[in-house]
């Protein structure tokens, strides 16, 4: 299945994207890092055998997802080219996110290629050396990234890069959208903080500097030869329908952004994302630590398409305050991972959006002046 053929009904029963957490080992210290990642792998990390018993359960979903194995640094499981290839096997398609380090050589990208990935996903957090270095906990991390971006370019692999944006470099969107057109990307996928893991420590932007982002993002997105997305701030869908002037759209329109099979309408923590953790942990997403399972003892399948988390994180006509009643709440409803960080509660409005919607209290009780 290509995501291009996911349809809107496909979130109650299949995930659109599945991400497996390899190992938590990595050598990096990451300031906002989820998995607050460790040098050695966990003793109880999922074997050989129980990895590929997952990628197994996997082409069971009626539309198999496409599996991106993340970390920690994938590179440091050393069967990581026999999961790659199980798994391409099984057609499904592998993406892979490996940490810069030591062991993101040439040749260790090269092998995962010819296991069967064909896209990467690779971390950037500053248009400069001292701005990213000191994201990622050390010197020299930022020219290895750009390596790593040039050994995929000579490889003709697929790169998506994730931005995490923080106070840090909001400002510095223009700069670093500016850097990637330089590098033959394909997405870049700019992810907005969220307060777990090593991120508690670092700084949220504001509402209001959200919609100046949003407004820098949909600028770039419009001139730039890659395609931009944003992760955990599913508001900027709404910036964007509000930015060309359309309503919000109705329950069953797809909306599918046409220009290089974008996630369709609306996907979002637990419907058409789920997240497994090194251990066989069960969750929505990885930036929601809300465990609603533990694989082998359960089906991931069954997790996903029956778990009341689940179940509730895709039902937007539950969620609580004004995401509840904004009409834009099926394509956007907020971050579910930041409402359940700030707040403690996973159906809470987003924290961290200033619409005020049409029909919600405070706008009807204006109105009404
Ligand atoms: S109020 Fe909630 S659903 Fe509406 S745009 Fe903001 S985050 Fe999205």
């Amino acid at each position: 299945m290509s995501t291009w053929d996911y349809q809107y009904a496909d979130f109650a029963h299949s995930p659109l994207m599945f991400y497996y957490e390899v190992t938590q080992a990595c050598d990096l210290v990451c300031k906002h890092c989820r998995a607050s990642s460790q040098p050695a792998a966990h003793p109880e990390q999922l074997t050989t055998e129980q990895a590929k018993a997952l990628v197994d359960q996997l082409i069971v979903f009626p539309r198999p997802p496409v599996l991106v194995m993340t970390g920690g640094d994938p590179l440091k499981r050393p069967d990581l080219f026999d999961l790659i290839r199980y798994a391409t096997a099984r057609k499904l398609q592998v993406a892979l996110t490996p940490s810069a380090t030591a062991l993101a050589t040439l040749s260790a990208m090269r092998a995962a290629q010819r296991a069967g990935v064909r896209c990467l996903g690779i971390s950037l957090d500053g248009r400069d050396a001292a701005t990213h270095d000191a994201f990622r906990g050390w010197q020299g991390s930022f020219d290895r990234t750009l390596k790593m971006l040039d050994h995929a370019r000579e490889l003709g692999l697929g790169v998506q890069v994730n931005t995490t944006i923080t106070r840090r470099n909001v400002d510095q969107i223009d700069d670093m959208a500016e850097l990637l057109a330089t590098r033959g990307i394909v997405m870049w996928s700019v992810f907005f903080l969220v307060p777990v893991g090593r991120g508690v420590e670092e700084e949220r932007i504001t509402p209001e500097e959200y919609e100046l982002a949003f407004e820098r993002l949909w600028r770039q997105s419009q001139c730039q030869s890659y395609s931009v997305k944003t992760t955990e701030a599913p508001h900027y869908r709404r910036y964007v329908l509000q930015r060309q002037g359309h309503a919000a759209p109705q329950l069953d329109e797809r909306n599918q952004d046409t220009r290089r099979g974008r996630a369709p309408l609306g996907a979002g923590d637990g419907k058409g994302i789920m997240f497994v953790g090194h251990t066989g942990e069960i969750y929505p997403a990885g930036f929601l630590p809300l465990c609603c399972g533990r694989f082998p003892q359960d089906s991931v399948v069954d997790v996903y398409q029956h778990h009341p988390t689940f179940r509730a994180l895709r039902n937007p006509d539950g969620f609580h305050g004004k995401c509840g009643v904004c009409e834009y709440r099926r394509v956007c409803g907020g971050s579910r991972s930041r409402a359940f960080a700030v707040t403690g509660d996973p159906l809470a409005s987003e924290p961290d959006c200033l619409y005020v919607p049409d029909n919600s209290p405070q706008k009807l009780s204006t109105a009404g002046k």
